[in-house]
């Protein structure tokens, strides 16, 4: 069983998919499927207010020794205004590396998620077809020159029109 868990400030994913309760709905439901010892599958998706909110989230699944899989916001479609809800990787990265124990403690994976906003020590949890988003591939001077390109799921053309490439990275030298 699969749920999405946006934050772990009641008012936060309540505004998030826009239905006051959802939150408590949504770890009720994780507290009865683990009680009836089912295999719970939390997902976050990265939007913008997720990250936000992602260190006290992290904490909160981290004390309960709950974990979930982080995964990049990938519209399905153009949006008319993306700025507002991709965060940049440069803040991903931050909040990523200033809570890195928490990180430890409650990320299973990273789905989708550049390999440069993800701690090196937990780039092993990454995994996302390399460069492709949906057919939405990528291909910029920094991946060009990146030596993580072929596992890297690089960041999607939605992602792009919002904040450009100036946040990415590229990560050692790319084998020759
Ligand atoms: S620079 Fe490009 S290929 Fe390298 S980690 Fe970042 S997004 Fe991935």
């Amino acid at each position: 069983m699969a749920l999405t868990l946006q934050a772990s400030d009641p008012a936060a994913p309540d505004a998030m998919v826009g239905r006051a309760g959802s939150f408590h709905e949504v770890k009720r439901a994780i507290e009865q499927l683990h009680e009836a010892g089912a295999t719970v599958e939390i997902s976050t998706v990265l939007t913008r207010d997720a990250v936000t909110h992602l260190p006290q989230t992290l904490t909160w699944l981290a004390t309960r020794r709950w974990k979930t899989w982080l995964s990049a916001f990938m519209p399905d479609r153009d949006l008319p205004a993306p700025e507002p809800l991709h965060p940049t990787i440069a803040r991903l990265r931050e909040t990523l590396a200033d809570h890195e124990r928490a990180t430890d403690a409650a990320v299973l994976s990273f789905v989708g998620v550049a390999l440069c906003a993800v701690p090196a020590r937990l780039r092993d949890r990454a995994f996302g077809a390399p460069l492709s988003h949906g057919g939405n591939a990528v291909s910029v001077p920094a991946c060009d020159r990146c030596a993580m390109r072929p596992r890297c799921p690089g960041v999607s053309t939605s992602y792009l029109r919002a904040h450009g490439d100036g946040d990415l990275i590229p990560l050692g030298a790319r084998p020759a």
